[in-house]
């Protein structure tokens, strides 16, 4: 970033070498699903341990032929956290189940797996966890849990590509694991995903889905058993996927760097004293994050202005924040469906005072100092 520039909250950094095998796609006369998507499907195989992987247009019509995959429909509940992109959510209720919202532990934003528990009920099929930031949650204790009351699990791991549980990469195990790459993620293909999967016999299923449910045998047969959606993955999509695995390794340490520094500037800038609250540690019992982001919970209560006059703060400063996310079960469709205000507190907490700083790999260390100072000095400022 230039110091004139305006400092965005992501920023994808697509190599030379991507835009040019991107060109020679456009170029080949095949431009949807073909040999750049079975490629990047075979190199995200590889990176989970040889499972299973299918991509897909998007990281949204990945879960919700998850949830297909797993059977889950009309009367059934599963289990999610209401701090997420509320794709999560949306998916559990286009399959026509009930999204059960339970309370997340305010120290990793995630999922508490002891409310999980609790919410366990006759109807509950799936669980459905997020790793916030790229964060996961405790695993053994996820797959206990599943294993004893019987659910499967659906990994909504949109934001862990290459984050860690001990030392196996996230998607290497479990049981249906999802990832996106859209613009913002760490790994990209402007919009994309990909689902990995236990069987072949799964994936199989899995490709049928994303296209009509088209069974096609011989030159000219075709049959539908199960009507699916139209979300293939295009091979100019897959190129770009492509070329970004290839730096994965890179953008992973990078990124750990920057978070660092984050660290090391938050508490030169002295923050926690202001009140603001910092993100569990990069190695957290067990998780290690691929620091999608970092995040930061305000004190937004006794800010004048509150969250949005810090965002406008930082952005005449010409640093871009955003806001991960604010607490699902409390948007007018999913209070129309009961939930309520004060029913998940820290969960509320969080969605009103979360406030994500800029992080991605082109990013300098000078950077991370003026977004910490800047936003000390805005705290001190608006602090009432
Ligand atoms: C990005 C994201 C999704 C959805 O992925 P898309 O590719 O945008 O459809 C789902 N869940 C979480 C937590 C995400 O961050």
């Amino acid at each position: 970033m230039t110091e004139a520039g305006f400092l965005p909250f992501a920023r994808p950094d697509i190599d030379a070498a991507t835009i040019a095998a991107v060109s020679d796609v456009l170029a080949s006369g095949w431009i949807t699903t073909g040999p750049q998507v079975q490629a990047f499907e075979a190199r995200l195989s590889e990176l989970f341990g040889g499972r299973p992987v299918r991509a897909f247009a998007n990281g949204t019509a990945t879960m919700e032929v998850a949830l297909r995959l797993a059977g889950i429909g009309a009367g059934d509940e599963v289990i999610t956290t209401p701090v997420t992109w509320v794709a999560t959510a949306n998916v559990i209720v286009s399959v026509g189940a009930r999204p059960v919202f339970v309370e997340v532990d305010p120290r990793t934003r995630n999922l508490d797996l002891a409310a999980v528990e609790a919410a366990i009920t006759p109807r509950t099929r799936a669980l459905m966890p997020v790793y916030l930031a790229g964060l996961p949650v405790d695993m053994d204790r996820l797959y206990a849990i599943a294993r004893r009351r019987g659910l499967r699990v659906i990994e909504d791991a949109a934001q862990a590509i290459d984050s860690r549980w001990r030392a196996a990469r996230i998607g290497s195990f479990g049981d249906l694991v999802s990832f996106s790459f859209q613009a913002n993620k760490n790994i990209t293909c402007a919009e994309g995903g990909c689902l990995v999967m236990n069987t072949p016999a799964e994936a199989e299923r899995a490709e049928r889905l994303r296209l009509q449910g088209v069974v096609r045998t011989g030159l000219d047969g075709m049959d539908v058993e199960v009507p699916g959606g139209k979300s293939n993955l295009s091979d100019v999509h897959a190129a770009i996927g492509l070329g970004q695995l290839q730096r994965l390794k890179q953008i992973t340490q990078r990124r750990a760097e920057l978070a660092q520094q984050y660290f090391d500037a938050v508490a030169a800038a002295d923050l926690p004293s202001l009140g603001i609250e910092l993100p569990a540690p990069t190695d957290a019992g067990g998780a290690t994050t691929n620091w999608h982001m970092f995040q930061v919970l305000l004190p937004t209560d006794r800010l004048a202005g509150g969250r949005a006059a810090v965002m406008q703060a930082l952005r005449d400063a010409g640093i871009g924040t955003g806001v991960h996310y604010p607490a699902v079960h409390l948007f007018t469709y999913y209070r129309q469906l009961g939930w309520r205000d004060g029913t998940l507190p820290q969960a509320e907490r969080i969605g009103r005072s979360i406030l994500t700083l800029p992080l991605f790999p082109a990013m300098r260390s000078s950077d991370v100092e003026r977004v910490c100072q800047t936003l000390a000095a805005t705290c001190k400022r608006l602090l009432t």
